[in-house]
Parts: structure tokens; C-alpha cells; sequence
């Protein structure tokens, strides 16, 4: 362990990428908003201090997958007929021991994880009326060279189902999402997680030619489902070229782009970065989770990083592993290298 490896300047040494770089629906939409914080994120492989959202939204996707098990039916009607999870026993002890795992298992987050999990049960969650068969997690990786088109895409959809209706067989997504706004302007039509999925669908079901897609958006109790458009063969088309012309420049980006693109001082994005300081009840303020200089851990394996921690992992690095202590220096569009304030910052 070397705990007082300080890097002072996190941008005189850029890692070496080796592996072929996936491409995923929120490392695109990182890359889209903020050259800064996907250099943080992607290339220096900072550990996302999530917040208590991002972890009932964790707490959710698991149980829901669970649900979704046929065998686990029985369990899903009990507490469609108690309308909450917690009368439900069995339901109750999953929740609390998700709960307990993305450390969000006090009373008012519980809370908010039943309500948000009902929220699911009650809209169709085995699939529209002529479902044959239902998927939770259905992963995806998809890698293209061909006729000029290049990119490697993978991901995880929350749930396929596969339905007969009067015109044949279509296959409907769900994507269930626990941030705080639903979708709104540009991503309500033109969504790159839905042509995602929907270009992942064209592959894995060729011979289905009908895909529809919607998100579940579990704090809306009222009006969760925002449906996204289908689209055609020859818009996924299109879209493989975006996803050639993204891929050649997430492969190319270094350190070195890290403030192409940031999102501090951008009218429209600015809001990413946060305010730093206190509401009027003492609460900080939400802030990018990437602004601050903080020390970080990592676990190294042949020089690249395995995995990384906000504090000292209780682990033991198998042979060929070192862990490493890191620090941080900040945003650059915030902080200079060794981590002082920018004065406009
Ligand atoms: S603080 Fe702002 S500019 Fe910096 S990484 Fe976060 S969103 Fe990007």
C-alpha cells in the first residue's frame, strides 16, 4: 500500500487504455455533458460518491429484478393486495437487506423504497396484456466493424417482455429510472438510452420487427410512464453512425480534453456542477460529485485500475494486486493541479 502517494498533478500522467473501450447509455450522456467529469469518471476511475437517491434507486432495480423471477409471483400478488411490500414478510426481508447493503435502510428511505417499488408493481410489471415471456436484466453487448461502421455498446435492460398481440409479436422494453424530473425537451424524442436499447433489440431479436420502449419513472406515482418513440430500421441505422463517431472520440479523448467540454460556465449545463455551501436548513447543497479534491483508493492489477473506493477497502490485494492511495485535485475547471481554488471558481 503506498498511502502517501499524493499525485499532486493528476494530469502529467494519463493511463494507458488497453482494453477495447464499451460504450454504454450513461457514458455517452457523461461525455455529452461534461468533458471533465468523464475524464474523472471514465479515465481516472474516481469513485462516484453516490447520494442517497442514487442508492434507494440501487436498493429498487434489485428487488424489482427479484420480483420479476416466476417464481416469485406469489410474493408479487401479496403485496399488490396489501399495497405495500412491507405486509409481506418475505417481500420485507429482501427490501430491508438491500436497503441494508446500499446503506439506505433508515425509517424515511425504507419508506421511500416500498413506495417506490409498488409504484412498479402496479403498471404492468409482468408485461402488457399478451406477454409469452418476461426478462429482467437481459444484458447486451454488441461489437460492429463493418462497412465503416465501428462501436462496441453493452448494457443491461431492466425488462423485456415479448408479446403477442393481433398483428403479431412486438417486444417491449421497460427501463425503470428513480431520478427526481422525468425526461423533458430534446430526450423525450430523441433519447440515446432508448435508441440504445432499441438497437440492442434489433440484434438480439432480428426476426421481431417491432420494438417499443418506456421508462418508469418510480417517484410519479400518478403518471410513472414516459413511452419513447419507436424507431424505424433506418433511424438505429443512423444512429450506428453516431455510435461509429463516438466511439472514435471517447477512444481518442485523454486527460488532456479533460476541459473541452466542461460543463462549468455553460448556460445550459452549468447547473451539473452544483453550488457549493449550505441550504437554509444547514443541509449542504447538492453538488458534482467530482468538484472536490478528496483521497481515493484503487485497486491495481497489471496497471490498470480494478476497481476504486472513496476509503481504505477492508480487503487483502491477491498476488499481482497493489492498492494504492490517490488523490484527487479536484475539477480542473475548478481547482488548479494542486488542488487550490480557481479564482472565478
Ligand atoms: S464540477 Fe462541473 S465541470 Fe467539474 S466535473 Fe462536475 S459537472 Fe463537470
Amino acid at each position: 500500500v503506498d498511502a502517501g502517494n499524493r499525485q499532486g498533478d493528476l494530469m502529467a500522467e494519463p493511463p494507458q487504455v488497453t482494453k477495447p473501450l464499451w460504450l454504454s447509455a450513461s457514458k455517452i450522456d457523461t461525455f455529452q455533458n461534461c468533458s471533465a467529469l468523464y475524464s474523472a469518471k471514465y479515465l481516472w476511475r474516481l469513485p462516484d460518491p453516490s447520494n442517497d437517491g442514487a442508492r434507494r434507486g440501487s436498493a429498487v432495480h434489485d428487488v424489482l429484478e427479484i420480483l420479476l423471477r416466476p417464481r416469485h409471483r406469489r410474493i408479487y400478488d401479496a403485496a399488490i393486495e396489501a399495497g405495500t411490500c412491507q405486509k409481506v414478510p418475505a417481500l420485507w426481508r429482501v427490501v430491508e437487506r438491500k436497503a441494508r447493503k446500499y446503506q439506505v435502510a433508515d425509517d424515511e428511505n425504507i419508506e421511500m423504497i416500498d413506495a417506490f417499488i409498488m409504484v412498479a408493481l402496479k403498471h404492468e410489471f409482468h408485461g402488457p396484456k399478451g406477454t409469452t415471456e418476461i426478462v429482467g436484466e437481459k444484458p447486451f453487448e454488441i461489437s460492429v466493424n463493418m462497412g465503416g461502421k465501428r462501436y462496441n455498446v453493452r448494457g443491461k435492460i431492466d425488462r423485456t417482455a415479448t408479446v403477442k398481440d393481433k398483428t403479431g409479436v412486438v417486444i417491449w422494453v421497460r427501463d425503470y429510472k428513480s431520478s427526481k424530473e422525468k425526461f423533458k425537451g430534446e430526450k423525450l424524442t430523441y433519447n440515446i438510452q432508448s435508441l440504445m436499447y432499441q438497437l440492442a433489440l434489433r440484434h438480439l431479436y432480428p426476426q421481431i420487427k417491432r420494438r417499443n420502449f418506456d421508462f418508469l419513472f418510480v417517484k410519479f406515482p400518478r403518471e410513472p410512464i414516459q413511452t419513447q418513440p419507436s424507431f424505424t430500421d433506418l433511424e438505429l441505422d443512423g444512429f450506428e453512425w453516431i455510435l461509429t463517431e463516438l466511439q472514435s472520440s471517447m477512444e481518442s479523448f485523454t486527460m488532456d480534453n479533460a476541459l473541452d467540454n466542461a460543463a462549468a460556465g455553460d448556460p445550459e449545463r452549468g447547473w451539473l456542477c452544483g453550488k457549493e455551501g449550505k441550504k437554509k436548513n444547514g443541509q449542504p447543497n447538492w453538488i458534482c460529485g467530482m468538484r472536490l479534491p478528496r483521497d481515493y483508493w484503487v485497486l491495481l492489477e497489471g496497471g490498470e485500475i480494478q476497481e476504486s473506493w472513496d476509503n481504505e477497502p477492508a480487503i487483502t490485494p491477491k498476488p499481482g494486486q497493489t492498492l494504492e492511495k490517490r488523490y484527487y485535485s479536484g475539477c480542473p475547471a475548478h481547482f488548479n493541479s494542486r488542488g487550490q481554488r480557481r479564482n472565478f471558481s
